[in-house]
């Protein structure tokens, strides 16, 4: 499969008042086209920074600091992070090629322009249609998001609908310019179970319409199973581990993503179930353990080294995981 979006070597930081913090330290990731690639972890791994960081939407209190995301998806591969915050390329990924959605709808609805306005804007600049076809395919994407009376609810502002329709009403934003890549930050979270299930439907028939790759970014591993084809598992701004669904739930190899998994007793059926607790909190990034970074929860750390060397990123035929237990396999990085 082709890569569609490519990172590389990403260092996002962020000034607080404590200092400066290391939100993403060296992410490496690659969504394929028309794939579902999922990025789990606990809060403040850096999922939803990385995932800000595709589209520039960190730059008022945070800096890309190092590395290249490569888009794939146009005639000529380019780094956005090297464009120009005026460049018309970015203007053409955000919200047309790369549609995204959040957690939080008002982040991205304007509340003084009706939903419809909205809708048939972004189709229109996007996708060149007439505005009565615009309102028409507006009106199609509304129903399907699953908001009733999509022709009346078209002319409301986001102030008249309750969250859960905002939430749809920015999903169906994210998707009307029929993006390549769709970028899903715990978009469901705040949602009740059925709606949940309609959106990942509605995600998946776009998917296999349009050959729409996903980025979902979720800390439901009910979600992942049901899903994902790749999952990348974060911890404390770096991926620690990246395998092929299967392969993870069936072999998970890191001892951070063994314990994530620890508590799921039924795939597939467990849409809603936050992760277990793993003892321990996620650490202040401010104050980053030596060594590898999760060695101070870790069951299986090796005393006098996880907690002095940085643990190698280890190759085993196309997933990896980060951590020393696998050091000593052929083809380990030094
Ligand atoms: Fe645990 Fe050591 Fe592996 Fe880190 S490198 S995950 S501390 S065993
Ligand atoms: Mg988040």
């Amino acid at each position: 499969d082709s890569a569609l979006l490519e990172i590389k070597g990403l260092h996002t930081s962020f000034n607080t008042f404590d200092g400066r913090v290391r939100a993403v330290d060296g992410v490496d990731l690659t969504v394929h086209a028309g794939k579902t690639l999922c990025v789990v972890g606990e809060s403040g791994c850096g999922k939803s920074v990385t995932a800000r960081s595709i589209l520039r939407l960190v730059e008022d209190s945070g800096s890309v600091d190092a590395g290249t995301i490569t888009w794939h998806g146009g005639d000529e591969p380019f780094d956005i992070l090297s464009l120009d915050a005026k460049d018309r390329r970015l203007a053409k990924l955000r919200g047309g090629d790369i549609g995204m959605i959040f957690q939080e709808p008002m982040a991205s609805l304007l509340p003084l322009r009706t939903i419809g306005a909205q809708l048939v804007e972004t189709i229109r600049i996007h996708t060149g249609m007439g505005r009565r076809a615009a309102r028409e395919r507006a009106i199609e994407l509304l129903g399907q998001v699953g908001i009733p009376k999509p022709h009346e609810r078209i002319d409301a502002y986001p102030f008249q609908l309750s969250g859960g329709m905002c939430q749809r009403a920015m999903i169906a934003i994210a998707l009307c310019a029929n993006p390549s890549l769709l970028i899903a930050d715990e978009p469901t979270t705040a949602l009740d179970v059925t709606t949940q299930a309609r959106i990942l439907d509605l995600i998946r028939s776009l998917q296999a319409e349009h050959r729409m790759a996903v980025m979902f970014i979720t800390h439901d591993l009910g979600v992942v199973a049901e899903l994902a084809d790749e999952v990348a598992v974060m911890y404390l701004g770096r991926v620690v581990e990246r395998a092929a669904v299967d392969e993870l739930f069936a072999d998970p190899k890191h001892p951070y993503t063994k314990a994530l998994l620890a508590s799921v007793p039924v795939l597939g059926r467990d849409r809603g179930r936050d992760l277990p607790t793993i003892p321990g909190a996620v650490p202040n990034p401010l104050h980053r353990p030596s060594g590898c970074s999760f060695h101070p929860r870790c069951a299986e750390a090796v005393a006098g080294t996880c907690d002095v060397e940085a643990p190698p990123e280890v190759d085993f035929d196309g997933r990896t995981a980060e951590c020393v237990l696998y050091a000593d396999r052929e083809g380990a990085a030094a």
